[in-house]
């Protein structure tokens, strides 16, 4: 059983790209900036935002974050969004989700200009992905992908299963396997609440990617021998083991199915940490102007 190391990956990718950045200064140009929002004092979205910074700082990105309180407006936070869209000097930027339940979440994503928007929730990108056009792709999916592709984890003609359908995760990652183009081509099958004898289809998986938001759901008999299981689900939980008193875990059973499978992403250390890189990845996008001219 081979573990998909998120932690090995995201360090190749961030080499990568911190290369990338030094070329540019070395030709006179300004390094990629990425700006975050940051609306409350939610302690999970400090948290983001924080690794975010840390790593615009490992390659060599500005960064700068805009704190503002649960309390602003609907109109200030469109205010705050219209003043990036404008900035030069920022290449692109991200309202960290969630926001104060008296904002639209859908009317602040559509509000980010498309160019700028490297989370890749605006409808324009997410249907320019759709197209197969260039866009910036959301960043767990994206994220995943590389995981296979860097993994050399064949995916052409496997089923790949995905448990879950949300905007974010679920079917991005649905529409990315399936694209007819290198290390895509899988044939998926989406699953969500509603659907029926999972166990059947989830057995079924060569590639399954779970995305479902309950710890631990997948369990062994969920999983055909042999198969590749991608975790993107994290989750805190009690622990008697840790001296915090609790532990991170994914939506997988690792323990368990990872005596079955022949490839598996763990919890810390898989996706988690591919999310954040795949938003440096389009950020050095935005400052070159690779998606949109
Ligand atoms: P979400 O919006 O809550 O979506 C969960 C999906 O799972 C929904 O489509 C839901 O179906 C489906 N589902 C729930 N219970 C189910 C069941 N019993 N059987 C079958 N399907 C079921 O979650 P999300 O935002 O995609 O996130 C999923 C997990 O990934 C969470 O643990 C989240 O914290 C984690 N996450 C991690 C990263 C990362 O960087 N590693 C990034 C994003 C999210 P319905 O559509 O029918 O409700």
């Amino acid at each position: 059983m081979n573990i998909i190391d998120g932690k090995i990956i995201s360090e190749q990718i961030k080499t990568e790209i911190a290369a990338e950045v030094r070329k540019m200064i070395a030709d006179g140009k300004n390094p990629p900036h990425l700006a975050a929002i940051l609306v409350g004092e939610d302690p999970a979205s400090q948290t983001y935002v924080a690794s975010k910074e840390r790593s615009c700082k490992e390659v060599g990105f500005t960064s700068s974050i805009y704190r503002y309180p649960a309390t602003m407006s609907e109109a200030e936070l469109l205010k705050a969004i219209e003043f990036l869209n404008n900035d030069d000097e920022v290449d692109g930027f991200i309202v960290q989700l969630p926001v104060p339940k008296h904002i639209s979440v859908d009317k602040i994503i559509e509000s980010i200009n498309p160019k700028k928007d490297v989370d890749g929730f605006h409808p324009i990108n997410a249907g320019r992905m759709m197209a197969s056009l260039p866009s910036y792709l959301p960043a767990t999916p994206y994220g995943i992908m590389q995981m296979l592709e860097r993994s050399n984890i064949e995916t052409e003609g496997k089923h790949c299963v995905v448990l879950g359908r949300s905007n974010i995760v679920g079917t991005p990652v649905s529409v990315l396997m399936s694209r007819n183009s290198k290390n895509a081509n899988a044939t998926v099958t989406i699953c969500h609440s509603k659907t029926k004898n999972l166990a059947e289809i989830t057995r079924q998986a060569d590639i399954l990617i779970a995305a479902i938001g309950k710890p631990l759901f997948v369990t062994a008999d969920m999983v055909k021998e042999g198969a590749t299981v991608i975790d993107v689900g994290i989750h805190r939980v009690a622990s008697p083991d840790t001296k915090s008193g609790f532990k991170l875990v994914g939506d997988v059973d690792f323990a368990n199915v990872s005596k079955k499978c022949s490839n598996i992403s763990p919890v810390p250390g898989g996706v988690g940490l591919m999310t954040i890189v795949s938003l440096l990845e389009n950020t050095l996008k935005a400052a070159k102007k690779e998606v949109y001219k």
